[in-house]
């Protein structure tokens, strides 16, 4: 008799859970659950099989339409998107959507240094043998020379993303220091599709770039079902599932919901309800760049991330920059349609000039929010001091001679997207090694990892998902 697993997610941690148990079907009946499917708000066939320079106005058209007026200020999928949890103080994003915040992701691939692998794993853990087994199932762009001795550089698959020239212009005006690493990033995304067209990967509606998404990889296995229902409730004892109308049950299972959302079932079940729910998100914050030189000629390039910039501060983790490239989505979410053509003239004299920073910040500087029955509390949220030490250390990286002006005008958004729990489940921990909060009940998502560093997260979430599976096995 196979073992029968329920994997409670299908966004990165969910993936990083199955991919354990991918070439061992003879031994395991594997179930995964997601959230229930929302259409995409904009299903028009030709906007979704071919968006150009001719018809994207056609599309902002069908965005603005759309009643959530916040859908402009966060990423989207063809006009769908996630919702925000919490009052206008502290909020952050909802994994609570098919196949999680997964969906929205920019693809941005780091792994982390060791001092935070040693937070979030115990001595014997290996969670490198977890990122060598996830390199093998997705897509990893090759990240500059400058990060030649690195484990990513390594498993890099695919060659290396197309970059604005600006972003090359500034990477060259750049020093070198023992305080930072700088170069092209990687990115889970696969070649491009064909070789004309543009990148759209900001608008949510790109053609030519595929990143690397769980809904493709899990619509490709057919051997295990993905099931879309809202779970409700879980008996920790029976191990049995429940759902609106039904239960299912099972021999072990994996929670893999999210930090926010695994909390909220795990205390649902407990009867702790009115426990309030505790979120690490990295602290954000763009500023931009203007370049006042001759402009170089320009050929297509990745809309996302283009360069990342990883700060240390007496040689720990402080802060990593990620440099957007020139953006026409931030001046085309305002514009009514008839007025697109200016976005030509806007773009050619300014925005074309102009580079976006956003920083994330190490574990010291994240924000706690947390969220109870009646209110979400946010606790320290002063970060100017911290602000300043990024924007000085950036100043000082730049060469003063150039024509980069970098503005010390900070936006901060509502969230980084970048989670951990927070000392959630420190006592009566099943058994801490395998995170079985209960005998068959893992929590292998980043929930139980108390720690976020300034390093995207999610390559990690997936390989420490794997390797606690793995290790629930003996794999
Ligand atoms: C705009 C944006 C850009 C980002 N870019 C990057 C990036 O470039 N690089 C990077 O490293 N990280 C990035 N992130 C962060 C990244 O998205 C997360 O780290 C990652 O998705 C977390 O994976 P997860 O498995 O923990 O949760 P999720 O991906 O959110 O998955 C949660 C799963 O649980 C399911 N679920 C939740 N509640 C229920 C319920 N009640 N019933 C049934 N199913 C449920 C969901 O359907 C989903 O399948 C970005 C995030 C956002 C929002």
């Amino acid at each position: 008799m196979k073992t029968k697993i329920a994997i409670l997610g299908a966004g990165a941690s969910g993936f990083g859970t199955y991919s354990a148990f991918e070439n061992y079907n003879e031994t395991f009946d594997i179930t995964i659950f997601n959230s229930p499917f929302k259409k995409n708000k904009i299903s028009s066939k030709e906007l979704n099989q071919n968006i150009n320079e001719n018809n994207i106005s056609k599309y902002y058209k069908e965005l603005k339409k759309i009643s959530d007026s916040e859908i402009l200020k966060k990423k989207n999928n063809y006009g769908s998107s996630y919702n925000f949890i919490g009052d206008d103080f502290s909020k952050i994003a909802d994994s609570n959507y098919q196949y999680g915040l997964t969906q929205f992701w920019g693809g941005i691939l780091q792994i982390f240094d060791e001092a935070s692998v040693s937070k979030i794993c115990d001595k014997s853990d290996n969670l490198d043998r977890a990122y060598i087994s996830i390199s093998k199932l997705i897509p990893i762009t090759r990240p500059s020379e400058n990060f030649k001795n690195t484990l990513l550089y390594e498993l890099a698959n695919k060659p290396k993303i197309e970059k604005n020239n600006l972003v090359n212009l500034l990477e060259s005006n750049f020093t070198n220091s023992s305080e930072w690493v700088y170069g092209t990033n990687s990115v889970a995304m696969q070649e491009e599709k064909n070789n004309d067209g543009q990148c759209y990967c900001l608008a949510g509606c790109c053609k030519l770039h595929s990143i690397f998404s769980t809904l493709n990889y899990f619509k490709k296995i057919k051997k295990n079902k993905i099931i879309n229902y809202d779970i409700k409730k879980i008996d920790f004892d029976k191990k049995i599932i429940f759902f609106d109308t039904e239960k299912k049950k099972f021999d072990k299972i994996f929670i893999n919901l999210g930090p926010f959302n695994s909390q909220r079932i795990i205390n649902q079940n407990l009867e702790l309800n009115s426990n309030t729910i505790k979120v690490k998100d990295s602290y954000s914050f763009i500023f931009p760049i203007i370049y006042l030189g001759n402009l170089p000629n320009e050929k297509r390039y990745f809309e996302l991330t283009n360069e990342i910039i990883n700060i240390k501060n007496n040689f720990k983790d402080f802060a990593t920059l990620q440099i957007y490239p020139p953006n026409k989505h931030l001046i085309r979410s305002m514009l009514p349609k008839y007025l697109f053509s200016l976005d030509r003239v806007f773009y050619n004299f300014l925005l074309n000039r102009i580079l976006f920073v956003t920083v994330f910040s190490n574990d010291e500087n994240s924000i706690i929010k947390e969220f109870d029955a009646n209110s979400n509390i946010q606790n320290d949220t002063n970060k100017e001091k911290y602000e300043e030490t990024v924007f000085d250390k950036f100043n000082e990286g730049l060469n003063k001679k150039n024509l980069f002006i970098p503005i010390k005008y900070f936006h901060r958004p509502i969230t980084s997207a970048h989670y951990s729990g927070k000392d959630f489940f420190k006592k009566n921990i099943f058994d801490n090694k395998k995170k079985e909060i209960f005998k068959d009940i893992v929590l292998n998502d980043s929930t139980l990892w108390n720690y976020i560093p300034s390093y995207s997260p999610t390559l990690s979430i997936m390989a420490y998902a794997n390797m606690l599976a793995k290790k629930n096995f003996d794999l």
